[in-house]
């Protein structure tokens, strides 16, 4: 890992200034949100918040964006960077801010998920970051290298995902209609919710916990998986990098035992949700100690131990949820006193190329 140096200029930077320029750039992709709804926003996404939550958020954004931006200028602390931050919350509210009116919105057959991207980002920002500066395991600066490359796909995969979720759905019910076990989903069926979810969470960590071992013996498949162990940091960002075709490929995995036993949909909710969750926060740079809990359940020290760059753990730790099921399949590795790994990456970094669009044709074309 690079070295960390508190007085160096990149670790001096202004975090009001680039708090500012996230919040603004974030409000300017909003009100297109608000101007061209049908095409920005996504359906599925709408349903889990009303017009009034995105006005008010936008409302506030937008205050931040400027008072955080115009204290930065004033400091002198990173002024271009807060000029950015209020220059697009001024353009935001040019283009009508949080008053935009806009008419029902019609059903388009493809839409992009611009709106789950910003609040999702918004609120991810405003959870982690301050966390991992307190309570970081590793002193790493919050623009650390390569962030670009991971906001990149972390874009990608919110803005493209109802096409995600089409390929998701059309390969888990072509093969859930082949496969129906009727006595099985009928037991499960019988089942309280909460029981259903847990048992959708077991069922779940165990299939893509075996598909995780895959991506890592067979070597086609590591081609893929080695783009999500390429990332030298650890923090709420760095999980977001997974090559595309791993994306599709593991959610049809994993939801197709889910659908095949028939549980309920609230029960699948709920784990779409958990699955969502835990994936940040086993990435994200936290130092703290859960004693016992950390043989429970995926925390980070568990998962960071999965993208050690070290030779002793190349095969260890795939389950995401529950460290029962590594210990099901002989995988489970932790250190007992407490400790984290000191570098991340893959054996042989030469291996992945930097950038999204270069790791994304990576597996393809580069030399393995
Ligand atoms: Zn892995
Ligand atoms: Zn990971």
């Amino acid at each position: 890992m690079d070295a960390y140096d508190p007085q160096s200029p990149l670790a001096q930077r202004s975090i009001l200034a680039y708090s500012s320029a996230l919040v603004g750039c974030l409000a300017l992709l909003g009100v297109l949100c608000f101007h061209f709804p049908d095409l920005l926003t996504s359906r599925d996404f709408r349903q889990a918040y009303t017009e009034e939550f995105a006005r008010n958020l936008m409302l506030v954004g937008l205050v931040a964006a400027f008072a955080m931006g115009t204290f930065a200028i004033l400091r002198g602390r990173n002024a271009k960077v807060a000029l950015v931050g209020v220059g697009s919350a001024t353009l935001a509210v040019l283009l009508g801010g949080a008053t935009v009116h806009f008419e029902p919105i019609e059903q388009t057959p493809y839409s992009l998920g611009l709106d789950w991207f910003v609040i999702s980002l918004f609120f991810s920002a405003l959870v982690f970051i301050p966390i991992e500066r307190m309570l970081g395991k590793h002193k790493q600066l919050t623009l650390r290298a390569e962030w670009r490359t991971d906001i990149a796909y972390y874009f990608v995969s919110h803005v493209l995902v109802q096409f995600i979720l089409i390929a998701v759905t059309a390969s888990t019910s072509t093969i859930a209609s082949i496969a129906t076990l009727p006595t099985v989903t009928e037991a499960v069926r019988s089942l309280p919710v909460w029981a259903q979810f847990l048992l959708a969470v077991f069922c779940a960590d165990l299939f893509q916990a075996g598909l995780h071992r895959l991506y890592h013996n067979v070597p086609l498949l590591w081609r893929l998986h080695a783009i999500h162990h390429s990332s030298r940091h650890m923090d709420w960002l760095a999980g977001s990098r997974i090559h595309f075709i791993e994306i599709i490929l593991t959610r049809s995995a994993v939801l197709i035992p889910l659908v095949c036993l028939g549980f309920a949909q609230p029960a699948v909710n709920a784990y779409v949700i958990l699955v969502g969750l835990q994936a940040v926060l086993a990435h994200a740079n936290l130092g703290i100690r859960f004693g016992w809990l950390e043989y429970l359940l995926v925390l980070p020290r568990y998962h960071h131990w999965h993208h050690a760059r070290d030779r002793a753990y190349v095969d260890a730790n795939y389950a995401i949820h529950l460290p029962v099921v590594d210990m099901l399949m002989g995988t489970f590795k932790l250190p007992k006193d407490g400790s984290f790994p000191t570098e991340y990456g893959v054996l042989k970094p030469e291996t992945v190329p930097q950038g999204l669009v270069a790791q994304q044709l990576a597996p393809f074309v580069g030399k393995w």
